[in-house]
């Protein structure tokens, strides 16, 4: 390992000393100040963020705020970390929560400000002190959340961007003062990361990819459903884990959701990122829109029909594409990041949750119905981390937020977050 990363890690071990003693309370007036950072420049950070991964630059500001929002969530949230009493026989009878140390985070473009800071406040709140591998592709936005905890006062080492590439997480992470590893990101990451953790014995935390149902009722708002549907399969491009990617649509309404859909998603036409009005840019990559490129191609191979093609028009821009695709098409196991939207119709209800269950991903599905009890049979048995009712995915710093199946393990955001990187310490005895 490099000198300087070796360094980093000790100054990040170094810090943890001092900042596991600093109290809740002190540790939530720094945030708030990081809060109020990032709030009061929005625009010079949402400027780094569409740079460097092409996001329309208004979507990048309202990141910028989102994670201000989670921060002031945190600065006001309750301590759940004090010492609890237990009731039983001995004099000493409690639970300390313990932080376990220096954690790493192993983050991705698509949401470089929010997903740094959404694992990464709570793991600090908690006393730990945090290491980052962001994506290549985003030192800017590692190095620019660096310097706002250093504004806000945070110790140094409480928090260090470390720009290495992905083959240097395996000797980051075996190192003996890192303690565990939340990685968000693609599967085949998440599974090597944490079988490195596995094998040290260290924990891991995983929120990997997705590709969410959003189902249509013929009792659903269908102008309310068209409208955010669209909006969830194609902001930021696409490139969202919770995007609604597969539209399972009651054939009894296909007809009449349809045309009102197909007119939202023409109006998402790629322009320049870093005018405001812009709702769709370009991929983040180039070689990420090759591979959204093939899986069209495989799609269509396996019986995939076009109602909306996908327009390759630069080397990361696309016309948007939406196609029908029948069950079996082996398209559906896979994760489409990028512009590309599936339609499915169904019969019934159960074939409506079969449809929606049969892949290898559970993140955040949505439902529209206005039934009560139709309500109630997709809260029970969706396979996934959350399931919206009217509403499209967003992610709530009140809520937690994780995944099922291959989409991962651990939750992000609420006051369950702040018990991820924590050791339950119990002291007991006379
Ligand atoms: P990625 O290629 O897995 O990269 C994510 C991070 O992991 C990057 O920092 C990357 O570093 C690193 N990485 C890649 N391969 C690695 C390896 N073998 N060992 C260690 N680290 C490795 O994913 P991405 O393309 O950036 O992000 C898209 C994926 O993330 C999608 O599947 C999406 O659904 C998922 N995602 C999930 C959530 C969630 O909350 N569940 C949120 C956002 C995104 P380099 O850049 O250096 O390769």
């Amino acid at each position: 390992m490099e000198q300087l990363i070796e360094n980093k890690l000790i100054k990040a071990d170094l810090a943890f000393s001092g900042w596991k003693k600093v109290s809740f309370e002190e540790r939530q007036g720094l945030i708030r100040k990081a809060a109020e950072i990032l709030k009061n420049n929005s625009e010079k950070f949402g400027t780094i963020i569409t740079t460097e991964m092409n996001k329309p630059i208004s979507q990048s500001i309202a990141e910028v705020e989102k994670c201000a929002l989670m921060m002031n969530y945190y600065a006001d949230a309750e301590n759940i970390l004090k010492p609890e009493k237990i009731d039983s026989e001995f004099t000493y009878s409690e639970v300390h929560y313990a932080p376990k140390g220096v954690i790493l985070g192993v983050m991705p473009w698509n949401f470089p400000f929010w997903q740094v800071l959404r694992f990464a406040v709570p793991a600090i709140l908690a006393g730990n002190t945090v290491v980052l591998k962001h994506a290549s592709i985003c030192f800017g936005s590692g190095n620019a959340i660096e310097q706002v905890l250093l504004e806000a006062g945070f110790p140094e080492g409480v928090f260090q961007n470390l720009e290495v590439g992905h083959k240097e997480v395996k000797g980051i992470l075996e190192h003996d003062v890192v303690k565990g590893v939340s990685l968000t990101g693609s599967g085949k990451a998440g599974g090597e990361v944490a079988s490195i953790a596995g094998l040290n014995i260290k924990k891991s935390l995983l929120e990997l990819g997705g590709s969410d149902a959003f189902i249509i009722f013929e009792d659903a708002d269908l102008d309310k459903a068209s409208k955010e549907g669209v909006k969830s399969r194609l902001q930021n491009c696409g490139q969202t884990c919770t995007a609604a990617k597969r539209f399972i649509i009651d054939e009894k309404i296909e007809d009449e959701f349809l045309p009102k859909f197909i007119e939202e998603y023409k109006k998402y036409i790629p322009t320049d990122p870093m005018n405001k009005e812009t709702l769709i840019g370009g991929m983040a990559r180039p070689d990420l829109a090759d591979d959204l490129e093939n899986q069209f191609k495989k799609a269509l191979e396996n019986g995939a029909e076009i109602i909306i093609p996908l327009e390759r028009i630069s080397d990361t821009e696309f016309n948007p594409g939406l196609i029908r695709v029948q069950e079996g098409n082996p398209i559906l196991q896979e994760e489409l990041f990028g512009p590309l939207g599936m339609i499915m119709t169904f019969k019934n209800d159960d074939e409506a949750l079969q449809m929606a269950n049969d892949i290898p991903f559970g993140l955040s599905n949505s439902v529209w119905t206005n039934n009560k009890d139709r309500q109630l049979f997709f809260i029970e048995n969706l396979e996934s981390g959350t399931v919206n009712i009217n509403r499209m995915t967003s992610s709530d710093p009140r809520f937690p937020f994780g995944g099922t199946k291959a989409s991962g393990y651990g939750t992000e955001l609420s006051l369950h977050a702040l018990k991820e990187f924590v050791t339950a310490k119990t002291i007991v005895g006379n």
